[in-house]
């Protein structure tokens, strides 16, 4: 069962919780970033994110798409969610899949080996589905994890997103990556193209993240023109555009 209108805890102690263990590193890596990197990530996901896979290909990048295989096949709040086609197109494509739990499992309040569990329910889905690639990446669903989750993350995948805005620099935890949100508002976008330009003077990796891409976007999706805006500064600033795992490894956060 899943349930779509599941909110993660927001109380003022799940909020404290949740900043502290963002900046508990479970997996810190120093790295030394010479070009920037820009990531478009979509999560759950609903179909029309491909509409972002179109636009990110057309800029020469690729992007990353984190599937919570217990919505595959169903339609949502945000439209129709992925299903076997779905994988095998934006495999074809070069782009990246990535775990996102099998039932969009809040991680802050499962313990390691409920998520794993979990995890392992996805990844078996995702190979029932057809895909045979290797899943290197994941996203906590709502962005909530806890440290002892963070270090089992860490020893499976070469990378674990949050949803904490930043630029990725210097000393990271890849175990929890910063990311921006894209919605449909203009302080969304405004926030992502911020941190773009703040790569000119301190170069970095930077995390988008989304869900629908329509012009009639859900409150957790975003317009195709954000995309196109977002694309074209990274294409201006000189950035790789690459998927999470390939981005982890050109950020040096990341070694097969
Ligand atoms: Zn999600």
């Amino acid at each position: 069962m899943i349930d779509w209108t599941y909110n993660a805890r927001n109380d003022l102690a799940a909020r404290i919780n949740r900043r502290l263990t963002q900046w508990r590193m479970a997996a810190p890596v120093i790295t030394q970033i010479e070009r920037p990197i820009v990531s478009f990530t979509f999560d759950d996901f609903p179909k029309s994110a491909l509409n972002g896979a179109d636009i990110v290909e057309r800029h020469g990048g690729k992007a990353s798409f984190y599937a919570c295989t217990s919505m595959a096949g169903k339609t949502g709040p945000y439209g129709e969610m992925f299903d076997a086609d779905t994988l095998a197109d934006l495999n074809s494509r070069g782009h990246e899949i990535g775990s996102h739990t099998h039932t969009h499992l809040d991680c802050s309040i499962s313990s390691p080996d409920e998520v794993l569990s979990n995890i392992d329910l996805n990844l078996q889905s995702l190979r029932e589905m057809g895909h045979d690639a290797d899943v290197t990446s994941f996203a906590y669903p709502f962005g909530e994890t806890r440290l002892d989750v963070k270090a089992r993350i860490a020893e499976r995948f070469a990378v674990g997103r949050g949803v904490f805005p930043g630029v990725n620099h210097g000393r990271m935890d890849r175990s929890h990556l910063k990311s921006y949100t894209l919605d449909p508002s203009q302080a969304s976008l405004d926030s992502a193209l911020a941190g773009m330009n703040s790569l000119k003077e301190d170069c970095g990796w930077i995390i988008l993240f989304s869900h629908d891409v329509s012009d009639k976007p859900s409150d957790y999706g975003v317009t195709p023109q954000a995309i196109e805006t977002l694309c074209q500064r990274a294409v201006d600033l000189g950035a790789v555009i690459a998927p999470m795992t390939q981005a982890a490894i050109l950020a040096g956060a990341w070694s097969k």
